[in-house]
C-alpha cells in the first residue's frame, strides 16, 4: 500500500501508512480544501468493496478503503468526498448525497460526486515498477519518474507497461 502524493513542495510518500499519518493526510486536506481541521476519527476499513470510503455520522468517522490507497488522484478525492459529509454533519447541515448543501459543498471544493468510483483496473493506464524492490504502482496519469522515487526503498521507477 502506498501512496505517493505531490502537494505545498513536498513529495508524501507513505508506505503502509501508520494512523496518524492517514490522519495527518486528511487533516492536512481539510485545512486545504475547507480551511478547517479536521478533529475526529479516520480508518481503514479492508471489508469495504467497490465503496472507496464512507462517513459514519454517529461515530463522525470517516473510514476508507485501503484499495485505493495506490492511486493518489482517485485517493485524495475520495477523502475530500467523506469531508464534505463530515463538516457538513458537524455543522448540522444536510450532508447526504441529495441535500443541496452537499452539491454545494462537493462543486465548491472540487470533490468527486460518487463514492463509489469505477473499478481500478478500467481507470488505470499506466504501471511503474521500482528497479530495487520490483514494487508495482498504477496510476491513472503519466508519473515523472525523475521526481518520484518507489515509496518503499527510495529506489527508481520506471514504465513498466501503459494501456
Ligand atoms: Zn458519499
Ligand atoms: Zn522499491
Amino acid at each position: 500500500m502506498i501512496i505517493l502524493w505531490y502537494g505545498r513542495g513536498e513529495f508524501f510518500q507513505m508506505y503502509q501508512p501508520t494512523d496518524k499519518e492517514v490522519y495527518d493526510l486528511v487533516n492536512a486536506l481539510s485545512i486545504r480544501y475547507f480551511h478547517k481541521p479536521f478533529l475526529h476519527q479516520v480508518k481503514f476499513n479492508h471489508r469495504l468493496r467497490t465503496t472507496g470510503g464512507r462517513y459514519i455520522p454517529a461515530k463522525k468517522t470517516i473510514e476508507l478503503n485501503p484499495k485505493y490507497l495506490e492511486i493518489e488522484d482517485e485517493f485524495i478525492g475520495i477523502i475530500k468526498h467523506e469531508l464534505c459529509h463530515y463538516h457538513l454533519h458537524i455543522e448540522g447541515k444536510g450532508y447526504k448525497h441529495g441535500d443541496q448543501d452537499f452539491k454545494r459543498l462537493l462543486r465548491e471544493t472540487n470533490s468527486p460526486r460518487y463514492c463509489k468510483p469505477l473499478p481500478l483496473q478500467q481507470k488505470c493506464k499506466y504501471v511503474y515498477k521500482c528497479k530495487a524492490c520490483d514494487q508495482e504502482f498504477r496510476r491513472i496519469r503519466r508519473v515523472n519518474t525523475n521526481k518520484y522515487r518507489c515509496g518503499r526503498c527510495k529506489g527508481k521507477i520506471v514504465l513498466q507497461q501503459s494501456y
